[in-house]
């Protein structure tokens, strides 16, 4: 049988760039078919929310979140002591006025007192999803999702990839990912088959291997499907239907770029571990709010500033009025329906992962998706004893890395730095632009209100190469 797969698949060429099994939690065919059963039974209801009017999503939210609060004041330590702390008692939510006075919370109060907010009875460790997530803030958090709301967020996925397609999805159609680590599920029972391989992969041979896969749906990131238009030959003949890119910015125009030599359109997406999917691109290139999955304010109200979103569907450690630190600016009430057929409001801007780009002497960029892959799996990971990072870039190109060490600890794990050091190194490939590593106690202030894990004030006085 996995000889079998394995020419079809054509695993032989790729196989050294496809991650082994996911260590986080057991993939069953009994979970599998649940997700299954549930996407069957609410297809068309998640469908059909899209096109609910702006008040009937405020009020669905406005119960949901109700609902939410409530219990995470009934059972949470961290949200009861933050909540009653401000005055808060039990039912005190009625309106939208009574949310935006909660407190928000950010990163670093839920690193601080993680066990309060982790906290859970019923279910053990054992039971959830885990996932770490430095997010664009070069700070460590692990994320814990019951597997409802796993299901619920996978569920999504599979609403947005028939946006993405403008089509309902067949149920043998290949979803192709380029990513960090593979998806939840490698298929819902045989059905709705994903297939993950590295961002280590060269770019020609990924291509050639989609087009062998015949998927008709790729999820990638943009610098990779840079490199992948700027290497690999006839992009058209793959037969893509639709890309979606994800976890790096990229301009409308690369978008354009990438989308002609695939013949396909390319559409962006805005989420994070915290809150999953936040807003999606649509074939009508405006980023709709995904509401049933999460309610977006700014902070302090109004449209443009800070993001603090609630995720409506992870109970098991609620987010709730979050501050993710990216500055969003909202679309007016009145945009009424897109013609994708969403009345879901939509995001007219987003900066989060904007100029975190480090770049070489001769102007070209270090592809970010290398350096992410790179922090993933050295600074990232639990032995690395890293609790904060950021890479900064002078003027003169000298690169900096600053590392913070948990309390308590004098240095991070030497290992994995090493390691981390020597891949930029390698990535750079350029003895002019020397890396050096400082341990701090603390981020500089002027570093640590910055939500930019990369900074760079090198401007190569040459044009940029791409
Ligand atoms: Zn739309």
């Amino acid at each position: 049988m996995l000889d079998v797969a394995a020419q079809t698949l054509g695993l032989d060429e790729i196989g050294a760039h496809v991650h082994s099994t996911d260590d986080r939690r057991d993939e069953t065919g009994e979970h599998q078919r649940r997700v299954l059963r549930r996407w069957r039974r609410d297809r068309e209801r998640l469908h059909a929310r899209t096109t609910w009017d702006p008040e009937q999503v405020a009020a669905w939210q406005l119960d949901r979140i109700r609902m939410l609060v409530e219990t995470a004041f009934a059972t949470s330590p961290f949200y009861h002591r933050l909540y009653a702390d401000a005055g808060y008692e039990s039912g005190a939510l009625v309106d939208w006025s009574d949310y935006a006075a909660l407190p928000a919370i950010s990163k670093q109060d839920i690193v601080d007192d993680f066990e309060a907010f982790a906290w859970r009875k019923p279910l053990g460790a054992e039971d959830v999803y885990r996932s770490r997530t430095s997010g664009s803030t070069g700070q460590a958090l692990t994320i814990l999702q019951d597997q409802a709301a796993s299901d619920a967020g996978h569920v999504f996925y599979l609403r947005h990839y028939e946006q993405l397609l403008g089509r309902p999805r067949r149920e043998e159609e290949w979803v192709y990912e380029i990513y960090l680590a593979p998806n939840r599920y490698s298929s819902l029972d045989g059905r709705f088959p994903a297939f993950t391989l590295s961002q280590t992969c060269p770019p020609a041979l990924a291509a050639r291997h989609i087009a062998r896969v015949g998927a008709p749906l790729l999820w990638a990131f943009p610098s990779y499907l840079l490199r992948m238009s700027a290497e690999a030959e006839d992009l058209a003949s793959v037969g893509l239907e639709a890309i979606c890119t994800h976890s790096e910015s990229s301009t409308r125009e690369e978008r354009r770029q990438v989308a002609a030599r695939f013949g396909a359109p390319v559409l962006d997406e805005y989420s994070s571990e915290e809150l999953y999917l936040i807003a999606t691109e649509c074939r009508h290139g405006r980023y709709h709010v995904v509401e049933d999955n999460v309610r977006v304010d700014v902070l302090g109200g109004g449209k443009h500033g800070e993001i603090v979103g609630t995720s409506l569907i992870n109970t098991y450690m609620p987010f709730i009025r979050y501050r993710q630190g990216d500055a969003i600016e909202l679309a007016g009430d009145a945009a009424g329906t897109c013609a994708c057929g969403s009345r879901f409001t939509a995001l007219t801007s987003f900066h989060g992962r904007a100029d975190q780009l480090l770049r070489r002497r001769d102007g070209s960029v270090v592809p970010p998706d290398q350096v992410m892959g790179l922090y993933d799996r050295t600074l990232l990971t639990r032995d690395a004893r890293v609790e904060e990072f950021r890479i900064v870039q002078d003027e003169q190109a000298a690169i900096d890395v600053l590392v913070r060490p948990p309390a308590g600890d004098d240095h991070p794990s030497p290992a994995p730095l090493s390691e981390f050091l020597a891949g930029l190194e390698e990535l750079i490939g350029d003895r002019g632009c020397p890396i050096a590593a400082h341990v701090v106690d603390a981020m500089p202030s002027v570093l640590s209100h910055k939500r930019r894990l990369i900074t760079s004030r090198y401007e190569p006085s040459r044009q940029e190469s791409r």
